[in-house]
Protein backbone atom coordinates (compact mmCIF):
# COMPACT_ATOMS: atom_id res chain seq x y z
CA UNK A 1 0.00 0.00 0.00
CA UNK A 2 2.68 2.79 1.10
CA UNK A 3 4.31 1.89 -2.57
CA UNK A 4 1.20 2.22 -4.11
CA UNK A 5 0.47 5.55 -2.56
CA UNK A 6 4.34 6.57 -3.42
CA UNK A 7 3.20 5.52 -7.14
CA UNK A 8 0.18 7.60 -7.39
CA UNK A 9 1.41 10.53 -5.57
CA UNK A 10 4.85 10.81 -7.88
CA UNK A 11 2.65 10.71 -11.00
CA UNK A 12 0.09 13.02 -10.08
CA UNK A 13 2.98 15.12 -9.34
CA UNK A 14 4.69 14.58 -12.61
CA UNK A 15 0.98 15.38 -14.54
CA UNK A 16 1.28 18.44 -12.84
CA UNK A 17 5.12 19.39 -13.43
CA UNK A 18 4.73 18.75 -17.00
CA UNK A 19 1.61 21.18 -17.29
CA UNK A 20 3.86 23.43 -15.74
CA UNK A 21 7.26 23.26 -17.30
CA UNK A 22 6.26 22.66 -21.08
CA UNK A 23 6.22 25.68 -22.35
CA UNK A 24 2.89 26.97 -24.11
CA UNK A 25 4.15 27.70 -27.65
CA UNK A 26 5.65 24.57 -28.05
CA UNK A 27 2.62 22.84 -27.01
CA UNK A 28 0.64 21.00 -29.96
CA UNK A 29 -1.34 18.28 -30.25
CA UNK A 30 0.98 15.69 -30.46
CA UNK A 31 4.19 17.48 -28.95
CA UNK A 32 6.10 16.00 -25.64
CA UNK A 33 6.21 17.78 -23.22
CA UNK A 34 9.41 18.44 -20.75
CA UNK A 35 8.38 15.32 -18.60
CA UNK A 36 6.85 13.05 -21.24
CA UNK A 37 9.17 10.78 -21.03
CA UNK A 38 9.36 10.76 -17.34
CA UNK A 39 5.92 10.59 -16.71
CA UNK A 40 5.52 7.56 -19.20
CA UNK A 41 8.18 6.15 -17.47
CA UNK A 42 7.07 6.22 -14.18
CA UNK A 43 3.84 5.06 -15.10
CA UNK A 44 4.73 1.53 -16.70
CA UNK A 45 7.30 1.23 -13.64
CA UNK A 46 4.75 1.69 -10.94
CA UNK A 47 2.65 -0.76 -13.11
CA UNK A 48 4.65 -3.82 -13.26
CA UNK A 49 6.35 -3.20 -9.74
CA UNK A 50 2.87 -3.03 -7.88
CA UNK A 51 1.47 -5.92 -10.16
CA UNK A 52 3.25 -8.48 -8.33
CA UNK A 53 1.67 -7.79 -5.15
CA UNK A 54 -1.82 -8.08 -6.36
CA UNK A 55 -3.49 -11.87 -7.37
CA UNK A 56 -2.51 -13.57 -10.96
CA UNK A 57 -5.72 -12.93 -12.62
CA UNK A 58 -5.77 -9.36 -11.65
CA UNK A 59 -1.89 -9.13 -12.19
CA UNK A 60 -2.67 -9.91 -15.54
CA UNK A 61 -5.00 -7.05 -16.41
CA UNK A 62 -2.45 -5.08 -14.26
CA UNK A 63 -0.13 -5.87 -17.08
CA UNK A 64 -1.95 -4.32 -20.18
CA UNK A 65 -1.58 -1.04 -18.64
CA UNK A 66 2.29 -0.05 -19.95
CA UNK A 67 0.95 -1.80 -23.28
CA UNK A 68 -0.81 1.52 -23.38
CA UNK A 69 2.09 3.34 -21.83
CA UNK A 70 4.27 2.48 -24.86
CA UNK A 71 1.36 3.36 -27.20
CA UNK A 72 1.13 6.87 -25.54
CA UNK A 73 4.71 7.17 -25.98
CA UNK A 74 4.62 6.45 -29.58
CA UNK A 75 2.30 9.84 -29.90
CA UNK A 76 4.47 12.30 -28.42
CA UNK A 77 8.26 10.67 -27.99
CA UNK A 78 11.11 9.87 -30.59
CA UNK A 79 11.62 6.39 -31.33
CA UNK A 80 14.56 5.62 -29.16
CA UNK A 81 12.91 7.47 -26.31
CA UNK A 82 9.48 5.48 -26.63
CA UNK A 83 12.03 1.99 -27.03
CA UNK A 84 13.95 3.00 -23.74
CA UNK A 85 10.69 2.84 -21.53
CA UNK A 86 9.73 -0.40 -23.18
CA UNK A 87 12.63 -1.78 -22.13
CA UNK A 88 13.07 -0.22 -18.77
CA UNK A 89 9.45 -1.41 -18.31
CA UNK A 90 10.41 -5.59 -19.42
CA UNK A 91 13.82 -5.25 -17.22
CA UNK A 92 11.94 -3.80 -14.07
CA UNK A 93 9.21 -6.68 -14.49
CA UNK A 94 11.75 -9.15 -14.90
CA UNK A 95 13.35 -8.06 -11.70
CA UNK A 96 10.58 -7.89 -9.94
CA UNK A 97 9.06 -11.23 -10.70
CA UNK A 98 12.68 -12.98 -10.46
CA UNK A 99 12.87 -11.51 -7.00
CA UNK A 100 9.61 -13.15 -6.02
CA UNK A 101 10.87 -16.73 -7.37
CA UNK A 102 13.97 -16.30 -5.76
CA UNK A 103 12.60 -15.77 -2.57
CA UNK A 104 10.12 -18.15 -3.01
CA UNK A 105 7.60 -16.44 -2.65
CA UNK A 106 6.18 -17.40 -5.93
CA UNK A 107 5.48 -20.61 -8.35
CA UNK A 108 8.07 -20.40 -11.26
CA UNK A 109 6.06 -22.18 -13.42
CA UNK A 110 3.32 -20.00 -13.61
CA UNK A 111 5.22 -16.56 -13.37
CA UNK A 112 7.91 -18.15 -16.19
CA UNK A 113 4.60 -18.02 -18.35
CA UNK A 114 3.08 -15.18 -16.90
CA UNK A 115 6.85 -13.01 -18.03
CA UNK A 116 6.63 -14.90 -21.58
CA UNK A 117 2.95 -13.64 -22.30
CA UNK A 118 4.20 -10.22 -21.29
CA UNK A 119 7.40 -10.48 -23.13
CA UNK A 120 5.00 -11.30 -26.31
CA UNK A 121 2.92 -8.30 -25.34
CA UNK A 122 5.41 -5.87 -25.00
CA UNK A 123 7.41 -6.90 -28.36
CA UNK A 124 4.52 -6.38 -30.63
CA UNK A 125 3.10 -3.22 -28.72
CA UNK A 126 6.89 -2.02 -29.18
CA UNK A 127 6.40 -2.96 -32.82
CA UNK A 128 2.78 -1.07 -33.59
CA UNK A 129 4.24 2.01 -31.83
CA UNK A 130 7.39 2.07 -33.88
CA UNK A 131 4.91 2.50 -36.78
CA UNK A 132 2.65 4.81 -35.33
CA UNK A 133 6.20 7.18 -34.48
CA UNK A 134 6.97 6.37 -38.24
CA UNK A 135 3.61 7.99 -39.36
CA UNK A 136 3.61 11.08 -36.90
CA UNK A 137 7.27 12.01 -38.24
CA UNK A 138 6.08 11.90 -41.65
CA UNK A 139 2.89 13.73 -41.02
CA UNK A 140 4.81 16.33 -38.98
CA UNK A 141 7.41 17.12 -41.87
CA UNK A 142 5.14 16.90 -44.43
CA UNK A 143 2.96 19.26 -42.49
CA UNK A 144 5.88 21.78 -41.77
CA UNK A 145 6.68 21.78 -45.95
CA UNK A 146 3.04 22.88 -46.91
CA UNK A 147 2.87 25.36 -43.85
CA UNK A 148 6.10 26.73 -46.04
CA UNK A 149 4.93 26.45 -49.65
CA UNK A 150 1.50 28.58 -47.69
CA UNK A 151 3.44 31.14 -46.88
CA UNK A 152 5.42 31.34 -49.75
CA UNK A 153 1.77 31.23 -52.16
CA UNK A 154 0.24 34.53 -49.84
CA UNK A 155 3.48 36.46 -50.45
CA UNK A 156 3.39 35.51 -54.14
CA UNK A 157 -0.31 36.29 -54.17
CA UNK A 158 0.39 39.89 -52.82
CA UNK A 159 3.18 41.26 -54.62
CA UNK A 160 4.22 42.47 -57.91
CA UNK A 161 6.13 40.58 -59.86
CA UNK A 162 8.38 43.30 -61.34
CA UNK A 163 8.74 45.32 -58.88
CA UNK A 164 8.08 43.34 -56.17
CA UNK A 165 5.49 46.06 -54.27
CA UNK A 166 2.34 45.38 -53.11
CA UNK A 167 -0.05 44.47 -56.34
CA UNK A 168 -3.33 46.09 -56.74
CA UNK A 169 -5.57 43.27 -54.82
CA UNK A 170 -3.49 43.55 -51.84
CA UNK A 171 -3.66 47.34 -51.67
CA UNK A 172 -7.06 47.13 -52.06
CA UNK A 173 -7.41 44.78 -48.96
CA UNK A 174 -5.41 47.39 -47.09
CA UNK A 175 -7.46 50.24 -47.94
CA UNK A 176 -10.26 48.21 -46.77
CA UNK A 177 -8.97 48.01 -43.70
CA UNK A 178 -7.31 51.43 -43.39
CA UNK A 179 -11.02 52.69 -43.95
CA UNK A 180 -12.55 50.66 -41.41
CA UNK A 181 -9.75 52.32 -38.65
CA UNK A 182 -10.16 55.79 -39.92
CA UNK A 183 -14.26 55.67 -40.00
CA UNK A 184 -13.85 54.67 -36.34
CA UNK A 185 -11.71 57.66 -35.81
CA UNK A 186 -8.25 55.85 -35.83
CA UNK A 187 -5.48 56.36 -38.40
CA UNK A 188 -6.26 58.48 -40.98
CA UNK A 189 -4.43 58.33 -44.58
CA UNK A 190 -3.96 59.85 -47.18
CA UNK A 191 -3.58 58.81 -50.88
CA UNK A 192 -0.65 59.95 -53.23
CA UNK A 193 -1.52 58.24 -56.74
CA UNK A 194 1.69 58.59 -59.16
CA UNK A 195 2.08 58.24 -63.18
CA UNK A 196 5.43 58.31 -64.22
CA UNK A 197 5.13 60.70 -67.63
CA UNK A 198 5.31 60.25 -71.08
CA UNK A 199 6.38 56.67 -70.28
CA UNK A 200 5.81 55.32 -73.27
CA UNK A 201 8.38 57.18 -75.08
CA UNK A 202 11.45 55.62 -73.34
CA UNK A 203 9.67 52.03 -74.35
CA UNK A 204 9.94 53.16 -77.78
CA UNK A 205 13.30 54.94 -77.88
CA UNK A 206 15.21 52.05 -75.72
CA UNK A 207 12.75 48.90 -75.64
CA UNK A 208 10.73 47.31 -73.07
CA UNK A 209 13.30 46.25 -70.82
CA UNK A 210 14.64 49.64 -70.17
CA UNK A 211 10.86 50.91 -69.37
CA UNK A 212 11.06 47.68 -67.04
CA UNK A 213 14.43 48.69 -65.54
CA UNK A 214 13.07 52.47 -64.96
CA UNK A 215 9.16 50.68 -63.05
CA UNK A 216 12.24 49.10 -61.16
CA UNK A 217 13.93 51.78 -60.40
CA UNK A 218 10.90 54.37 -59.30
CA UNK A 219 9.42 51.75 -57.22
CA UNK A 220 13.08 51.30 -55.25
CA UNK A 221 12.68 55.48 -54.94
CA UNK A 222 9.12 55.43 -53.68
CA UNK A 223 9.76 52.93 -51.31
CA UNK A 224 12.47 54.94 -50.04
CA UNK A 225 10.43 58.11 -48.95
CA UNK A 226 7.60 56.19 -46.85
CA UNK A 227 8.09 55.33 -43.56
CA UNK A 228 7.97 51.93 -42.71
CA UNK A 229 3.97 52.27 -41.99
CA UNK A 230 3.18 53.59 -45.24
CA UNK A 231 2.52 51.07 -48.12
CA UNK A 232 3.38 51.16 -51.97
CA UNK A 233 1.83 49.42 -54.11
CA UNK A 234 2.47 49.00 -58.26
CA UNK A 235 -1.50 49.66 -59.49
CA UNK A 236 -0.60 48.52 -63.49
CA UNK A 237 1.56 49.96 -65.78
CA UNK A 238 2.84 53.24 -65.09
CA UNK A 239 0.84 53.95 -62.25
CA UNK A 240 1.57 53.85 -58.34
CA UNK A 241 -0.25 53.94 -55.35
CA UNK A 242 1.01 55.69 -52.22
CA UNK A 243 -1.08 55.06 -48.82
CA UNK A 244 0.65 57.13 -46.58
CA UNK A 245 -0.49 56.21 -42.95
CA UNK A 246 -1.86 58.78 -40.25
CA UNK A 247 -0.46 61.48 -42.47
CA UNK A 248 -2.36 64.58 -43.79
CA UNK A 249 -2.59 66.53 -47.11
CA UNK A 250 0.77 68.54 -46.22
CA UNK A 251 2.99 65.68 -44.97
CA UNK A 252 1.93 63.78 -47.92
CA UNK A 253 2.13 66.65 -50.26
CA UNK A 254 5.96 66.46 -48.71
CA UNK A 255 6.47 63.13 -49.18
CA UNK A 256 5.20 63.61 -53.00
CA UNK A 257 7.60 66.74 -53.15
CA UNK A 258 10.98 64.06 -52.20
CA UNK A 259 9.57 61.36 -54.43
CA UNK A 260 9.28 64.05 -57.69
CA UNK A 261 12.99 65.60 -57.04
CA UNK A 262 14.50 61.80 -56.01
CA UNK A 263 13.24 60.68 -59.47
CA UNK A 264 13.74 64.00 -61.24
CA UNK A 265 17.39 63.58 -60.16
CA UNK A 266 17.60 59.53 -61.24
CA UNK A 267 19.65 58.98 -64.69
CA UNK A 268 18.09 55.59 -65.06
CA UNK A 269 18.82 54.99 -68.45
CA UNK A 270 22.90 54.35 -68.82
CA UNK A 271 22.46 54.80 -72.45
CA UNK A 272 20.61 57.88 -72.67
CA UNK A 273 22.18 59.82 -69.42
CA UNK A 274 20.98 63.07 -70.05
CA UNK A 275 17.21 61.51 -69.93
CA UNK A 276 15.46 62.34 -66.65
CA UNK A 277 12.36 60.60 -65.86
CA UNK A 278 9.56 62.57 -64.31
CA UNK A 279 6.49 61.72 -62.34
CA UNK A 280 2.81 63.31 -61.75
CA UNK A 281 0.97 62.84 -58.39
CA UNK A 282 -2.52 63.20 -57.11
CA UNK A 283 -3.04 63.40 -53.52
CA UNK A 284 -6.33 62.84 -51.74
CA UNK A 285 -6.67 62.87 -48.29
CA UNK A 286 -9.46 60.29 -46.71
CA UNK A 287 -12.64 61.47 -45.39
CA UNK A 288 -14.22 59.11 -42.76
CA UNK A 289 -17.19 58.16 -44.12
CA UNK A 290 -16.45 58.13 -47.79
CA UNK A 291 -15.78 55.08 -50.09
CA UNK A 292 -12.38 53.52 -51.09
CA UNK A 293 -13.16 54.11 -54.33
CA UNK A 294 -14.54 57.79 -53.75
CA UNK A 295 -11.27 58.57 -52.24
CA UNK A 296 -8.94 57.17 -54.79
CA UNK A 297 -11.41 59.29 -57.66
CA UNK A 298 -10.47 62.01 -56.20
CA UNK A 299 -6.08 61.22 -56.30
CA UNK A 300 -6.86 60.29 -60.07
CA UNK A 301 -8.91 63.29 -60.58
CA UNK A 302 -6.04 65.46 -59.25
CA UNK A 303 -3.61 63.26 -61.16
CA UNK A 304 -5.03 64.26 -64.23
CA UNK A 305 -4.78 67.82 -63.33
CA UNK A 306 -0.94 67.57 -62.58
CA UNK A 307 -1.04 66.34 -66.52
CA UNK A 308 -2.70 68.51 -68.00
CA UNK A 309 -1.21 71.30 -66.14
CA UNK A 310 2.28 70.23 -67.84
CA UNK A 311 3.13 66.84 -65.61
CA UNK A 312 6.39 66.84 -62.93
CA UNK A 313 3.80 68.14 -60.44
CA UNK A 314 1.92 67.64 -57.37
CA UNK A 315 -1.98 68.61 -57.32
CA UNK A 316 -4.11 68.22 -54.09
CA UNK A 317 -7.54 66.90 -54.92
CA UNK A 318 -9.62 68.22 -52.17
P1 LIG B 1 1.51 60.31 -69.63
O1 LIG B 1 2.59 61.26 -69.29
O2 LIG B 1 0.30 60.97 -70.12
O3 LIG B 1 1.22 59.39 -68.48
O4 LIG B 1 2.07 59.45 -70.84
P2 LIG B 1 2.52 57.96 -70.80
O5 LIG B 1 3.25 57.64 -72.04
O6 LIG B 1 3.24 57.67 -69.53
O7 LIG B 1 1.14 57.19 -70.67
P3 LIG B 1 0.47 56.09 -71.53
O8 LIG B 1 -0.66 55.56 -70.71
O9 LIG B 1 0.14 56.60 -72.91
O10 LIG B 1 1.56 54.96 -71.72
C1 LIG B 1 1.87 54.07 -70.70
C2 LIG B 1 2.86 53.11 -71.28
O11 LIG B 1 3.36 52.25 -70.26
C3 LIG B 1 2.25 52.20 -72.30
C4 LIG B 1 2.89 50.85 -72.07
O12 LIG B 1 3.65 50.43 -73.17
C5 LIG B 1 3.83 51.07 -70.92
N1 LIG B 1 3.82 49.98 -69.97
C6 LIG B 1 2.79 49.50 -69.25
N2 LIG B 1 3.17 48.48 -68.49
C7 LIG B 1 4.49 48.29 -68.72
C8 LIG B 1 5.46 47.36 -68.24
O13 LIG B 1 5.20 46.49 -67.40
N3 LIG B 1 6.73 47.46 -68.71
C9 LIG B 1 7.06 48.41 -69.63
N4 LIG B 1 8.32 48.46 -70.06
N5 LIG B 1 6.17 49.28 -70.11
C10 LIG B 1 4.90 49.23 -69.68
MG1 LIG C 1 -0.82 55.77 -67.10
MG1 LIG D 1 2.16 57.81 -67.73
Amino acid sequence: ALLLGVWVLGFVALLFADERFTDEKSRGRFDAGTLTFSKALWFNLGVVLTAILVPSLIRLLLLTLPLFGVLYASLHLARTQMLTIAAITWVGYLVSTGTLVLMGWADPAFEGKVFLAFTCMLTVMSYLASEVTALRVAFERRRKRLNEAMEQLSEIAMRDELTELYNRRYIMDVLGRQKALADRGHLSFTLCYCDLDHFKRINDRHGHQAGDRVLRDFAEVAQGVVRSVDFVARLGGEEFLLVLVGADEETAERVAERLCERTRFLAMIPEDPDYRQTVSIGLAAFQPGERVEDVIQRADRALYSAKAQGRDQIVRGS
